[in-house]
Parts: C-alpha cells; sequence; structure tokens
C-alpha cells in the first residue's frame, strides 16, 4: 500500500501522513491528552520613540503558523522517509476535524481526511527508536494561512 516500504506495521494508519510517508498522531500527554493546534501570530515591530512615552507599533501582516505533533511511524523506514523530507514542502493529510485550518476533505472508506498542501516540515525532535522497529518523535510543520478564511495562503 505504501510506496516507500511493504512492512504490515507501516499499514496502521495508511490513510494519515505527509506525503507518501505513514505515521499516526499521538495525543500529547503535556496538553491534558489534546493533541496541539496550530499557532500563529501576526508581525508587529514596536519602535520607541526616545525621550518620550510614545511606543510606534505596525502591523505587518502574519507570519507562518506552526504546530508540533508526536508522531509514530509503524517501522523506520517510513521514519527515515520523514527525515528525508526535513525542510521540503508537501501535503500533510490528517483526519477532519483535528486541527483547525481549512484543507480539501477527502473521504476514503468510511472515515474523511483533510490535506493541508504547502506544507514545509521544518523540524524533527526528541526521536525514540524501539527495538520492534516502530519509531517515535516529535516533528514540527509550519505553513501560511490567511486567519479569516482559515485557507493556505501560497507564495
Ligand atoms: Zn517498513
Amino acid at each position: 500500500m505504501s510506496a516507500i516500504c511493504d512492512c504490515q506495521r507501516s499499514n496502521v494508519a495508511p490513510y494519515i501522513g505527509f506525503d507518501d510517508v505513514h505515521f499516526r498522531i499521538l495525543r500529547d500527554s503535556s496538553s491534558l491528552g489534546q493533541v496541539a493546534d496550530w499557532s500563529l501570530n501576526p508581525v508587529i515591530p514596536s519602535r520607541h520613540v526616545p525621550g518620550t512615552n510614545i511606543t510606534v507599533t505596525q502591523f505587518m501582516g502574519f507570519g507562518l503558523a506552526q504546530v508540533t505533533w508526536t508522531l509514530r511511524f509503524g517501522c523506520r523506514h517510513q521514519y527515515h522517509a520523514l527525515m528525508a523530507k526535513l525542510a521540503q514542502r508537501g501535503t500533510l493529510r490528517v483526519l477532519y476535524g483535528m486541527q483547525s485550518h481549512k484543507g480539501v476533505q477527502k473521504s476514503i472508506l468510511d472515515r474523511v481526511y483533510e490535506e493541508l498542501p504547502q506544507t514545509q516540515l521544518i523540524g524533527i525532535s526528541n526521536v525514540v527508536t524501539y527495538v520492534d522497529g516502530s519509531v517515535e518523535c516529535q516533528a514540527t510543520f509550519q505553513r501560511a494561512i490567511d486567519p479569516v478564511t482559515r485557507e493556505t495562503v501560497v507564495s
């Protein structure tokens, strides 16, 4: 089923992943059993006017939305394939309803998924490799969205 390897273990969540890499997104024990959502901050540089009580601020749009999730890979081939995608842009596919960005809905079998294009993998950390071949890590993704429409901004 996967283009990366034929391990049965890699097919645990075959429709969730980043491009052709498959993983499960685990609940985060540090956030009361929830999965974190994207953070998004406006870019508002401020400049203090010397000798006054005046600070000038300017709204310069929004930065990139970021999220860090704990991922679990059924086999290390899938994890290695994600490593190879560091710094690349791709499509993140998750269960519909687990995050706030507006993506492209896809119904596969009896479940609804949401595809988030133009997503960049910018970091992998806290990697744990298990002797049974499975791997867990934290992965950070970023993407540009319009906070009003929640839709992807293509630059
Ligand atoms: Zn494999």
